[in-house]
């Protein structure tokens, strides 16, 4: 594997009495792909949310890039806000501004929270689009796209802020069937960029295809990890093999 871009030490997360994590731990290779499969509530949103801080884990250390954050002590609010800001997230609906242009969605982020030259996050946002195929759509709004359009501009959105470390949470399951294609191409070229990317999927082609790492996720474990070749095609535990069976 190449340097790590991300570690994950024994991360735990509970809701009320439900330990939803129970000592999560795995590291990503700069610019490689790793894709979480595992049964429907087995914890794997909750592990992306918490690479994002958007769940605040209750103890263990992750660390992205060069900011490293201790979940187990008290972390600050300007702490959570720069380890945050080393990942974007790409939600399983879009979440676009209805009311915004495409342009404007993209460019909303660098300029109110990065605060960054209106005339540079335009020019930005304008190869990104480009680079998801939405560069003639920049003047369009949300409800004039299809999803699968919808969602390949959340994907320019996240990009535009630059995060180190790119999280996308099931792109492709609130898309019509036709319109899964269009997205896992654009994550696809992502990946031969060499983006650095943890994708939860149920897309077990795309996973053979393009990850250099599986983890299967359990109630809360990672019950196996390793290359596709590995974890796809000859897993080691039979709950992994069950679950394939299920889904494929
Ligand atoms: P998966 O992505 O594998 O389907 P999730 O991470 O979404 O699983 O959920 C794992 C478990 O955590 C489920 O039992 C879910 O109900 C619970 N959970 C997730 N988020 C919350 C929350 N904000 N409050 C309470 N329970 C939650």
């Amino acid at each position: 594997m190449t340097e790590p871009l991300v570690s994950v030490d024994g991360i735990r997360k509970s809701f009320g009495d439900n330990d939803v994590l129970k000592d999560i731990s795995f590291t990503v290779g700069a610019g490689t792909v790793t894709v979480v499969i595992g049964p429907s509530g087995s914890g794997k949103t909750t592990v992306l949310r918490t690479l994002n801080a958007l769940d605040t884990a209750d103890a263990g250390v992750i660390t992205i890039g060069d900011v490293s954050v201790d979940f187990g002590n008290k972390v600050s609010k300007q702490e959570l806000a720069r380890f945050r800001a080393q990942s974007g997230m790409v939600f399983q609906g879009h979440n676009l501004f209805p009311h915004k242009t495409v342009l404007q969605n993209v460019i909303e982020g660098p300029v109110i929270v990065q605060k960054r030259p209106k005339a540079e996050a335009i020019a930005d946002a304008e190869k990104l689009l480009e680079q998801v195929g939405l560069a003639e759509k920049a003047d369009q709004y949300p409800y004039q796209l299809s999803g699968g359009q919808q969602q390949r501009v959340g994907i320019a959105r996240a990009l535009a802020l630059k995060p180190k470390l790119m999280l996308f949470d099931e792109p492709t399951s609130a898309l019509d069937p036709e319109l899964v294609g269009e997205v896992l191409r654009v994550i696809k070229d992502l990946a031969s960029q060499g983006w650095t990317m943890v994708v939860v999927t149920h897309e077990i082609r795309f996973a053979q295809q393009v990850a250099d790492q599986v983890l299967f996720i359990e109630d809360g474990v990672v019950l196996e990890s390793g290359p596709p070749s590995q974890v796809l095609a000859q897993p080691t535990q039979a709950r992994t093999r069950q679950f394939l069976q299920r889904i494929l």
